[in-house]
C-alpha cells in the first residue's frame, strides 16, 4: 500500500513538472516578445526625446550665430561646435547614439551636413536657417551611422553606397527617427528618406541649388 501510494505520488509530481514546464513555455512564448516589443517602443521614445534635443540645441547654437547652422569639418562635428558654443559639456547626448543601437559600435546620431553645414564646402558652409525653404520636411539630424575611414564622426550618409549591408540604417521600424529643421521630431519611413534610384541621386557638388526631391533640404537661392 505505501508503495503503491509512493509511486501515484511521484507520477503525480512528474505529472505536475510537466503541465508547469508546458505553462511556462507558453507564458514566455507570449511575454517574451511583448517585453521585447515594449523596449523597442521605450528605446524608441528615449530616442526621439534625444534627437528633439539635438534639434532644440542647433537652433539655439544658430540662434546665437547670425542665424546659422553649425558646420561639420576640419574642425570637429557639428556637435563640437555645439560644445565650444557652451551648449553641451560633453558628448553623451550626441554621440551615443540611438538607445536602440547602443551595442552598435557605429551607431550615432547623423547630422545633414550636405545640406546645413559643411566647413569643408565654400557653397554649403554653415547654412542660414532663413534659406531652408521647407523646414518642417528637412532632416537636421536623424539616427545614423559614423563612418570608420571618415574622421568627420557622425554625419547623416545620404548617398547610396552608404546604406547597404551593415551600413543600413540603424533605426526603427524600418524606418529612422528625425529631427527637422524647424525643431519637431518625428519617425520617417526609410522609403520616404531615400525614394530615389542611385543613378538619379544629385550632384553633391553643386551646393546651394541642389534638385533634391526628398527630405534632405531644398534650399532658397542664395539672393
Ligand atoms: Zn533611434
Amino acid at each position: 500500500m505505501r508503495i503503491r501510494s509512493s509511486t501515484k505520488s511521484a507520477a503525480f509530481t512528474l505529472l505536475e513538472l510537466l503541465v508547469v514546464i508546458a505553462v511556462i513555455a507558453i507564458l514566455s512564448a507570449i511575454l517574451i516578445p511583448a517585453i521585447k516589443g515594449a523596449r523597442e517602443r521605450a528605446n524608441e521614445a528615449t530616442c526621439l526625446a534625444n534627437l528633439r534635443q539635438c534639434g532644440t540645441l542647433i537652433l539655439m547654437y544658430a540662434a546665437d550665430a547670425n542665424g546659422r547652422m553649425p558646420a561639420s569639418g576640419p574642425d570637429g562635428s557639428w556637435d563640437d561646435e555645439l560644445l565650444r558654443n557652451g551648449l553641451i559639456s560633453d558628448f553623451s547626448l550626441t554621440r551615443q547614439g540611438c538607445p536602440e543601437h547602443r551595442e552598435t559600435l557605429s551607431a550615432t546620431y547623423g547630422y545633414n551636413y550636405m545640406q546645413l553645414g559643411n566647413a569643408q564646402s565654400p557653397q554649403i558652409g554653415s547654412r542660414p536657417v532663413l534659406q531652408i525653404e521647407n523646414p518642417s520636411e528637412t532632416i537636421m539630424v536623424a539616427d545614423g551611422h559614423n563612418l570608420p575611414s571618415t574622421t568627420w564622426p557622425h554625419l547623416v550618409y545620404w548617398e547610396d553606397s552608404f546604406w547597404t549591408g551593415d551600413r543600413a540604417p540603424l533605426g526603427h521600424r524600418e524606418g529612422i527617427n528625425v529631427v527637422w529643421a524647424d525643431g519637431h521630431a518625428s519617425w520617417i519611413s526609410i522609403d520616404k528618406v531615400y525614394p530615389m534610384p542611385p543613378q538619379k541621386l544629385p550632384d553633391l557638388t553643386q551646393g546651394y541649388n541642389l534638385p533634391v526631391p526628398y527630405h534632405f533640404a531644398r534650399i532658397k537661392t542664395a539672393p
